[in-house]
């Protein structure tokens, strides 16, 4: 405002030819009559010194106000992360480190701290975020906020921590720009000093709480999915999911401080592969009547078919994998499986802070795959899928990875496999969030199911990026669900919502998920939850379906 009667007052006085350019300040100019020019210069002086005054204060003003992420945010878009969506770190340095995880403010990155500076407190990430929305007491925003809180509460501690370390003995006296430094510090002790009437808080004046378990609750930490929604859906580019698994990381590698299920878990991946902890020689039992060579029998084949934990031990999950193999060789694909040989993919592990684990199971993985030269891969679940694709090759595990709807998708559109009959019913299809969201897959499993005579799919309002968890992730599928409602519960109503009575998915926790919602609601019999390749396997046709038999019926005469 200052700035326009600036403009009017110096217009009023010079009167340019081209005035009506400026044309706030002209406008305001044909108000000024009657003031003589040399008063007109004296409030044009005045008013140009008061407006720089604000201008420059309010420039000041900026680092201590919620105005900061005007700055801020674009820098952290800039900044954003270049790795694959979801992508997370590993831990490179297990002999040499000494402590792993983020237990503490400094064990973040710059990045990592720089991420809260730029949160505008827009909502947007608990707008979809499961946990928040089923009750419980996890915020990604309020995360990142208490994050930011404790770090501006720590920040002067530390800094005045080292501005008082004095020059140990020994240690050479600054010179030069390091004199030039230590000057401008000083300068800004004595500012500290004046504007908080102090000598400054000392580091013995630090907080003393506990980042992980004070600042950040641990039923917060433990109720994360890793669904990444938050992440999806940022405004600022901020990412959340790497935080919450660096503080699990904390909590498991340092503490050993964790649910007791989980704990199960961990010990039944060490000693079986699985976390089930069913004995490991039983991986390949789905197929033993199938025909499925191994790649010990034929190491030959153009896919390995990494089948997973739940494809192998879960009597859902073993449907599936009998479903796809025989899409496979109905369809002529070269293929085989590792059987025994094959491991637990680690993602549960590693998403629940226990990198060490996840590591010697990727690794273990790597050699087998290895050591028969494969080049492609093809996995049922989505979480094995993106661990393979995103995480394998940190540790050398480079192979071509596939998800098994875009093979079906593939196999459909050349012509390899044909659908011939129709599915009853209407369905709706649950994005998985490691299939959408972390590696963008929303479209095959949809063309394949838009193949399928008779198809009737009805979207749910939270679909694609928008996807709502089924509550599986992030190790969660371990791990009991005591606070607030159950997600996959709020998810097979979004679904049922729709009016449909078939949910199609595309991975093993989320047919798990969907599956106990509809018990849960009372539908499992008029409802029904279903993988892709079961209802394409289906569909073409194959296989004369028995009709289930009557244990009631009198014996035929
Ligand atoms: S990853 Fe999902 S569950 Fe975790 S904080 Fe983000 S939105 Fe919430
Ligand atoms: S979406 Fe991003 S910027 Fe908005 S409140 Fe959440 S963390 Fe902050």
């Amino acid at each position: 405002m200052t700035g326009f009667v600036i403009e009017a007052l110096r217009i009023y006085v010079t009167n340019p030819p081209w005035e009506y350019w400026s044309f706030a300040g002209w406008a305001l100019s044909k108000t000024l009559t009657g003031i003589d020019h040399d008063t007109a210069r004296i409030f044009h002086k005045t008013a140009w010194w008061i407006h720089t005054f604000i201008a420059l204060g309010f420039i000041a003003y900026i680092p201590y106000s919620r105005l900061l992420h005007m700055i801020t945010t674009p820098a952290n878009h800039f900044m954003a992360s270049l790795k694959p969506a979801g992508y997370l770190e590993p831990i490179r340095d297990f002999e040499t480190a000494e402590s792993f995880g983020a237990g503490k403010l400094e064990d973040f990155t710059w990045k990592q701290i720089f991420d809260s500076d730029a949160c505008t407190r827009c909502g947007r990430c608990q707008d979809g975020c499961p946990a928040y929305l089923s009750g419980k007491p996890l915020s990604p925003k309020k995360l990142v906020q208490d994050l930011k809180t404790y770090w501006l509460e720590k920040a002067p501690a530390a800094d005045a921590a080292k501005r008082a370390g004095a020059p140990a003995e020994g240690e050479a006296k600054p010179v030069g720009k390091n004199a030039v430094l230590k000057l401008l510090e000083k300068v800004d002790g004595v500012v500290d000093w004046a504007l908080r009437g102090t000598k400054g808080v000392g580091a013995q004046e630090a907080p003393e709480k506990a980042m992980v378990g004070e600042v950040i609750d641990l039923h917060e930490l433990w109720a994360c999915t890793n669904c990444m929604y938050c992440q999806a859906h940022c405004s600022s580019s901020i990412e959340h999911v790497p935080k919450v698994v660096g503080m699990r990381q904390h909590k498991v590698l340092m503490e050993a401080d964790f649910g007791q299920e989980l704990q199960l878990t961990f010990r039944n991946m060490e000693n079986n592969s699985n976390p089930w902890g069913i004995g490991s020689h039983l991986r390949a039992d789905w197929a033993k009547d199938l025909g499925v060579k191994t790649l010990s029998e034929d190491p030959k084949v153009e896919y390995l078919f990494y089948v997973g934990c739940s494809g192998s031990f879960d009597d859902r999950g073993k449907k599936v994998s009998v479903a796809f193999a025989k899409i496979l060789k109905a369809a002529g694909v070269s293929f085989g499986i590792l059987g025994n040989e094959e491991g637990c993919c680690g993602d549960s592990a590693m998403r629940g802070g226990n990198e060490y684990l996840y590591q010697t199971l990727a690794q273990a993985n790597i050699e087998v795959m290895k050591g028969y030269g494969v080049k492609k891969i093809v996995a049922t679940c989505p979480h094995g899928y993106n661990a393979l694709k995103k995480d394998y090759p940190n540790f050398g595990g480079e192979f071509e990875v596939y998800h098994h709807t875009e093979i079906i998708a593939d196999l459909i559109s050349k012509g390899k496999i044909t659908l011939k009959k129709p599915v009853e019913g209407l369905f709706t299809f649950h994005d998985s969030c490691f299939l959408g969201r972390y590696n963008g897959l929303y479209e095959q499993p949809r063309s394949v199911l838009k193949a399928v005579p008779g198809m009737k799919l009805a979207e749910m309002e939270r679909s694609r990026d928008r996807s709502f968890c089924c509550g599986a992730g992030g190790a969660r599928m371990w791990m009991e669900e005591d606070i607030g409602e159950r997600i996959n519960n709020m998810r097979t109503d979004q679904a049922l919502a729709t009016g449909a009575d078939r949910i199609a998915v595309g991975c093993p926790f989320c047919l798990t998920m969907m599956s106990d919602g509809l018990k849960a609601r009372g539908k499992e019999e008029a409802a029904a939850a279903l993988d892709v390749a079961e209802i394409v396997w289906k569909a073409m046709g194959l296989e004369e379906e028995k009709p289930p038999v009557d244990v009631c019926a009198p014996p035929a005469a």
